[in-house]
This record gives structure tokens, C-alpha cells and sequence, in this order.
């Protein structure tokens, strides 16, 4: 499917909009930048790190739903990424027993109380590297500096989710567990799954120690020799999203569903990304995706 660069609202990002106009599913890949070229002051960071005033990070939030005309009630839903393969799934019991937590942390001002609390809030989260929902009208994220971010969707059913793998997520096979779960516990079918993989750190950079090259090596061992790569000099490089879409094959994904979107995200051109290695602190963007309340199938 064809993926867009959209420029709205002085907000860049990338969506496949034939997606929103054909089944009310909005996918969204933010970049660095609110305009065309990277700012310290127009800097579009998505995640509550240490490093943002929280209400700055708010106030984007906000902007990114805007732009992409997502008028909700609803908080965005994201979650405390461990590394790890934990799937969450969004539900009326977890927006029951959440919500109000999440909702409040949009509210936080620069207050040195209110700091105290945003801390408190922060650490009650639900922690999980991926998300799924069936609900209309319930904005999921994923956040990622290099790492991959991914989103998913079954246009039947009108079902999303968003996964975040870094290196770990990958080997732990999060992907594979994610569509599964959409397979098994919510009858999609393959032919109905599409994929869409994140601007992320891509072989060109992703140098990395023999130690982890061999875990690699080990988990992926019949496919292995297309995806990683020791150079001449002796350097480690593997090619995460070779094994991502490996995994997503495996699952009976078919290549024509699975598009990359955005480039590297440490030696792009502009610095359009937010990069983890590049710049060691960094702020992150976000995969979004969000189902339409009110969407009606035409035919
Ligand atoms: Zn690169």
C-alpha cells in the first residue's frame, strides 16, 4: 500500500491514507519535526522521558491528533516499553481500570507538585511493548528513538496494533507473538493483516558485539546468513527488519501487506528522526494508529 508524506497542520509524518478513506483506520509515523526541517525549538518528541517538560510533550500529543483530525475523548493509550514481548490488549475491562490514570497524565502542568505526581503516575502504567485493539475510537502508541516501530491492521474486522521492538523484542520473536495472538485470539485472517514497519535503525548503522551477533545467529539459524553481516574490519551488522518481515512470513504474512516506511533513523538525510544512537539522549517519535467511531463501509 502506498504510504504518504504528509505535511498538515505544520506537522510531517507518513500514513498510508487510502487506509483512512477505504476502512476509517488511521496509521501514523511521526518524525522529528514539526516542519520540514529539524529545530531544537520545533522539536515533535512524543515520549514522557526525563529529558521534556511533560505539558511540552502534552501539547504534541495533542497536535498530533489534530492533524490527523482524530477528535476523541480518549487519552492515548501507551504503555511503560521494557524490551520485552508483552502483549496488552485494550479492552473496555483495561480502559475500566486505566483510563483516569492516563487522562490525568495528560493534565499535568510544570508545577513542582504536580511534578511529584506525573513521576507517581508514570510508574503505575501498564508496562508492555505491544498493543492491540478491536475498540473504535481508542488512540494506541508506540515510541521509538532507532528501535522499530510497527504498526498493524485488520481491515476486515477493523482491528489495530502497535508494537515496539528493539533488538530484544526481535529476538524475543514479539512480532511473531502480536500476530498470533490476532490470528488466534481474534480470528484474523493473514490475507486481512497488513504491516507497516517504522523509520528504525536499519542495517547501515546497526553495528552490534559478537556476543549478540551469535544470539542472533542461534534464534534465526536457517535464515540467518541473509540478514546478518561481519565485515572485513570484523564489525557485526544485522538487518532487523529482514528478520521482522522473516517473522512476520512465518506467520503466513503475505510480502505484498508489509510496507517500510521511513529510512534510517541514524544517518537519514535532515535528521528527520529522532536517533538513540546518533545522538545518545533523544527524544521519540511515534507510531500511531487509531480505528474511526464513525466510519461506514460505502459498499
Ligand atoms: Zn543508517
Amino acid at each position: 500500500m502506498e504510504i504518504n508524506e504528509v505535511y498538515k497542520n505544520k506537522t510531517l509524518y507518513f500514513s498510508p491514507i487510502g487506509l483512512q478513506e477505504k476502512y476509517g483506520l488511521n496509521l501514523i509515523f511521526t518524525t522529528a519535526t514539526k516542519g520540514q526541517i529539524k529545530e531544537k525549538s520545533d522539536d515533535f518528541n512524543l515520549s514522557f522521558n526525563d529529558e521534556y517538560k511533560p505539558s511540552e510533550v502534552t501539547k504534541n500529543r495533542k497536535l498530533l491528533l489534530h492533524s490527523n483530525e482524530i477528535k476523541t475523548e480518549n487519552p492515548i493509550i501507551f504503555l511503560r516499553q521494557r524490551h520485552g514481548s508483552k502483549i496488552i490488549i485494550i479492552d473496555e475491562n483495561f480502559m475500566f481500570k486505566f483510563k483516569e490514570l492516563y487522562l490525568e497524565l495528560d493534565m499535568i502542568s510544570c508545577a513542582k507538585n504536580d511534578i511529584r505526581k506525573f513521576i507517581k503516575i508514570k510508574e503505575s502504567l501498564p508496562e508492555g511493548d505491544g498493543l492491540i485493539t478491536a475498540l473504535p475510537d481508542i488512540p494506541i502508541m508506540v515510541l521509538g528513538a532507532d528501535c522499530n516501530i510497527i504498526l498493524i491492521c485488520d481491515i476486515k474486522q477493523r482491528i489495530i496494533a502497535a508494537v515496539h521492538a528493539g533488538w530484544r523484542g526481535v529476538l524475543d520473536n514479539i512480532l511473531s507473538y502480536c500476530l498470533n495472538m490476532l490470528i488466534d485470539k481474534f480470528g484474523s485472517r493473514q490475507k486481512d493483516l497488513m504491516i507497516f514497519f517504522g523509520p528504525s535503525i536499519r542495517k547501515c548503522c546497526f553495528e552490534i558485539g559478537s556476543e549478540i551477533y551469535k544470539d542472533f545467529k542461534t534464534e534465526f539459524e536457517e535464515t540467518f546468513d541473509e540478514y546478518g553481516e561481519i565485515c572485513n574490519d570484523g564489525k557485526y551488522f544485522i538487518d532487523l527488519i529482514g528478520i521482522l518481515k522473516y517473522q512476520a512470513f512465518k506467520t503466513g504474512i503475505f510480502d505484498k501487506n508489509i510496507s517500510v516506511v521511513g529510512d534510517c533513523t541514524c544517518c537519514s538525510d535532515n535528521s528527520l528522526f529522532f536517533s538513540y544512537r546518533k545522538d545518545k539522549k533523544a527524544g521519540r517519535q511515534a507510531a500511531l494508529a487509531y480505528i474511526s467511531q464513525k466510519f461506514q463501509y460505502s459498499n
